[in-house]
């Protein structure tokens, strides 16, 4: 009989699993997505700064797994999972499984801020970074519109929570795109009133980073005129003015959230399986504490038995793509009856563009920025595409708009099935 392995999230975690398992034919594996599209997430940025599409940084899960007999997908959201009876249930079917992988990233963690969650934009999923994209073009729009300069100010105004890697090149982009797009295409808006703010609650930026990495990153943005606050935490954003913790205030229509995440939700795991941050709780083989036939990778996981990371690893790529392949490799050792080998996470380093141009990179060995930093991250970023086809078209479309600065796809777009109006 073959192994029946559910893998719940397509992500780099469960793709790495499907890449080393596929066509062979003791298993048969069901991939369960809410999206029938497997999506890259560090560019998701340039989606929301209509930079590259949509359809740069995403490929189908049905064309991606067409060649491989014993995968199979199912397009549906986890509701709930019975691991005393081994059924996954789903919001369009029940599955039954023999091994369940749990690989379903995490979500923003709003740290209980209920008008933050409500008014504040994300940033994690492409349909964030499409809705994102429309609200800041549509005021773009207004801001051109509005001869009230205290209006155009909190149109034109954008803050950006979180001074991450994510937060910085958002921060990068939008103050680069100011320069040389807005100028020349909104003549009517008057860009002094422009203002880009980036706030973390740690004294620096780019917290995990190198100290080099660190400061190239605060003078690169502070010279494109981006208004960094560090040891400042948002508090509230209350009638479009985001409240600080220093008791000042910014008025803005745009607060972009790059602040935290927490695990995404698994009902019906006990209580303790799950650790800080809603990640969840798993051994050096990543099999779930608490209950049998469950396995958790990638950023959902909490794992405290790597030396090197005694606190858990850092919710990086690289660690959930390492993850999903010892996981493939362990499930092979189990049909063999071989001992398991547990996860050592193999640091690559890290890496952030700041600006065109100009990136920094952290190597375990020494650290580097500027041009060869750039490229070092184009290329990187380019590699894990998952076909040949989106690595030529982005690449393509990347030397493009880097060189003429002039991409043209800032275009305003609702599905809608009616627009007869
Ligand atoms: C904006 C951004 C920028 C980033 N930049 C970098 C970077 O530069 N370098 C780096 O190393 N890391 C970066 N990261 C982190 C990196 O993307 C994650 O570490 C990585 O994606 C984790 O992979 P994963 O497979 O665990 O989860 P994910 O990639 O998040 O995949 C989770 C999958 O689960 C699916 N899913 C979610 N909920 C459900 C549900 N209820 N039912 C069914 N399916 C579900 C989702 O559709 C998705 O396909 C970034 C993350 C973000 C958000």
């Amino acid at each position: 009989m073959k192994k029946h392995i559910i893998i719940v999230g397509g992500g780099f975690a469960g793709v790495h699993i499907i890449k080393s398992l596929k066509n062979d034919s003791r298993f048969r594996i069901t991939l369960v997505d809410k999206n029938n599209y497997h999506f890259f997430p560090p560019l998701i940025y340039q989606v929301a700064t209509s930079f590259i599409q949509a359809s740069n940084i995403s490929y189908p899960f049905r064309k991606m797994i067409a060649n491989s007999k014993n995968v199979h997908f199912h397009m549906g959201s986890l509701l709930k999972v019975d691991h005393e009876n081994k059924i996954l249930e789903t919001d369009t079917g029940k599955l039954n499984y023999d091994h369940l992988v749990l690989a379903l990233g995490t979500e923003s963690n709003f740290f209980g801020m209920e008008n933050v969650k409500r008014c504040g934009l994300p940033m994690k999923t492409i349909e964030e970074a499409l809705y994102l994209r429309n609200h800041m073009l549509l005021n773009l729009e207004e801001a051109a519109r509005n001869k009230d300069i205290k209006t155009a100010q909190r149109l034109q105004n954008v803050v950006i929570a979180g001074g991450g890697p994510t937060g910085v090149e958002l921060a990068g982009m939008l103050a680069e795109m100011g320069k040389y797009i807005a100028e020349k295409e909104y003549p009517e808006i008057k860009l002094s009133l422009s203002n880009i703010y980036l706030i973390d609650a740690l004294p620096t930026l780019l917290s995990p980073m190198s100290r080099m990495a660190q400061e190239t990153a605060y003078n690169k943005l502070k010279k494109l005129g981006v208004k960094i606050h560090l040891n400042i935490s948002v508090k509230d954003y209350v009638d479009n003015k985001v409240i600080l913790s220093d008791g000042s205030s910014i008025e803005t229509e745009t607060l972009i959230w790059t602040s935290g995440v927490i695990g995404r939700e698994v009902p019906g795991l006990p209580e303790e399986s799950i650790g800080k941050g809603r990640r969840i709780l798993v051994n050096a083989y990543n099999q779930v504490i608490g209950v049998n036939n469950i396995y958790a990778i990638g950023d959902i996981c909490l794992q405290h038995t790597d030396e090197n990371f005694p606190k858990g690893h850092p919710q990086l790529a690289q660690v959930a793509i390492q993850q999903g392949k010892n996981l493939a490799n362990n499930f092979k050792r189990m049909e063999a009856s071989e001992k398991l080998n547990s996860f050592k996470y193999n640091d690559k380093g890290s890496m952030a563009i700041i600006s065109k141009f100009n990136a920094v990179v952290d190597l375990p060995k020494f650290s580097f920025n500027g041009f060869l930093a750039w490229l070092t991250w184009l290329f990187i970023h380019v590699l894990p595409l998952v076909s040949f086809r989106s690595k030529l078209r982005l690449a393509l479309d990347w030397f493009r708009l880097f060189i003429t600065n002039n991409p043209s796809i800032r275009l305003v777009l609702y599905p809608t099935r009616n627009n007869n109006k």
